[in-house]
């Protein structure tokens, strides 16, 4: 088990220890833990619908677990591990999307497997159309401004990958072959290679390993995902992302009985007692046998790419994917200008702005301001002038929300945030701004609101 503060623990050899991941302190105490999916499972969903899983004898898994004040060491299973210095950082890194800094974006990596020297151009072709083709489905694409994407352009000995069926092997950055677990089209790579290779990039919470390979085959699983750069490739990528990014399950049958695990939020243990409830008749959505295990219940018959390769997730994965989303991200809120705790004193000739900055645009959120606690109607935006608003004398706060509909239930209040208080004084404007200073009156201050009623009242009385 290798562990590093900021990288994903590495998990090795842990048949028979898997579960949960247990963050401890000196005293040997549980400081927090993390689910830790079974690596071995390997899944590929096929053209025609369906798909394969397998079960391999050794994997290597990972997973991402905070690291609160006092925490030395993690516990999977009889296995104690102590964090070791990051590794070194890796040449070659190519930031494809740079949204911001990697602690607050959500960090997405593609490696390639299997493009020879004079297919360098090729990969980043391919990466720039996988890119588009997320950027083109929900939700991906309304929250691109929470994603970095980097490229580690590494070259293979050999064009394309092994295919041990064919008796074809061929030398390559990560080993990629054909025909993991004995199934044709399941694509596995050497998982240690692929993972050190992003611990050398830093943190990240999505891999996906591109093989410039034109058959068919990918693959899917808790830890990371690889695809072929084909026709239906970006599919196929999409979907199985969908496992390691949102940790959803397929919703086609594995065809290997039943499970007692961790069932995840697109498959439920019960038909009765569902975790998407609240998805009930909306877009076809109930409960439907069979979700990758016999004993699983899925939300839709056929409407989500975790069944049938597809371009879109069912209503129920695609609120998973935006609340994996914003679980990846510290806060709503990207900063507050002037800091929080500020005094804002707007009675003078200044005009004094409180701003903030959100990770998602703007014009995505509602804003809503309040003066001790009390909400002030009119005010909407991520920016108040409190020049000539009495009213906004006070303890100034504002709630951020993101309101889109593929959210239904947000249990842990992930979509929102809260800004401030900013103890502001502001003052009626008694006459015109002096020379140089710009009036901050708005439509909404009393002065404006006043002249606005009275002018009604002077119509009503024109036209008695
Ligand atoms: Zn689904």
């Amino acid at each position: 088990m290798v562990v590093h503060p900021g990288v994903a623990p590495v998990v090795h050899g842990v048949a028979g220890a898997l579960g949960s991941l247990e963050v401890r302190d000196a005293a040997g105490r549980r400081l927090g833990w993390a689910a830790f999916e079974d690596p071995r499972v390997r899944s590929i969903a096929l053209p025609d619908g369906g798909g394969a899983a397998a079960r391999l004898e050794r994997a290597v898994g990972r997973t991402e677990v905070d690291w609160p004040v006092g925490a030395v060491s993690v516990r999977l299973g009889g296995q104690e591990a102590r964090p070791a210095a990051p590794p070194p950082p890796r040449a070659g890194v190519v930031a494809v999307q740079h949204a911001g800094p990697a602690a607050e974006r959500l960090d997405l990596l593609f490696l390639g497997d299997g493009y020879g020297a004079a297919e360098q151009d090729r990969f980043a072709a391919d990466v720039d159309a996988l890119v588009g083709y997320l950027s083109a489905i929900e939700p991906f694409g309304a929250y691109t401004s929470l994603l970095n994407i980097w490229r580690v352009d590494e070259i293979s000995v050999d064009s394309g990958v092994s295919h041990p069926d064919l008796g074809v092997t061929r030398e390559t950055a990560y080993d990629c072959y054909y025909g993991c677990g004995g199934i044709e089209r399941l694509v596995c790579c050497d998982d240690a290679q692929v993972l050190s290779t992003a611990g050398e990039v830093g943190p990240v919470e999505g891999i996906v390993v591109l093989v410039n390979d034109a058959e068919y085959g990918g693959s899917g699983g808790f830890t990371y995902a690889t695809a072929y750069n084909g026709e239906e490739g970006l599919e196929v990528a999409a979907h199985e992302l969908g496992h390691s990014l949102v940790l959803l399950r397929d919703e086609y049958s594995y065809e290997i009985g039943s499970y007692s695990g961790f069932t995840g939020s697109n498959c439920s243990a019960s038909g009765d007692d569902l975790s998407w409830a609240h998805w009930l008749g909306v877009d076809g959505v109930g409960a439907f046998e069979v979700c990758s295990y016999d004993n699983f219940w899925r939300p839709t018959e056929n409407h989500c790419m975790m069944r049938t390769l597809r371009d879109n997730y069912c209503p129920v994965c695609r609120e998973a994917a935006v609340l994996a989303l914003y679980q990846r991200i510290p806060d709503l809120l990207a900063s507050a200008e002037p800091a929080a705790g500020a005094l804002v004193d707007a009675t003078g000739d200044d005009d004094p702005l409180i701003r903030i900055e959100t990770l998602v645009p703007a014009d995505q959120l509602t804003f809503e301001w309040s003066v001790n606690g009390e909400i002030v109607p009119g005010l909407s935006g991520p920016e108040v002038r409190p020049r000539c608003q009495p009213e906004l004398t006070g303890e100034l706060t504002v709630r951020v929300v993101d309101p889109t509909p593929w959210v239904r239930e947000d249990p842990n209040d992930l979509l929102q945030s809260t800004a401030g208080p900013w103890t502001v004084t502001a003052a009626r404007c008694g006459g015109p701004p002096s020379e140089g200073a710009r009036c901050g009156c708005r439509t909404a201050s009393p002065d404006a609101l006043s002249l606005a009623l009275f002018g009604v009242l002077i119509r009503r009385r024109r036209a008695a």
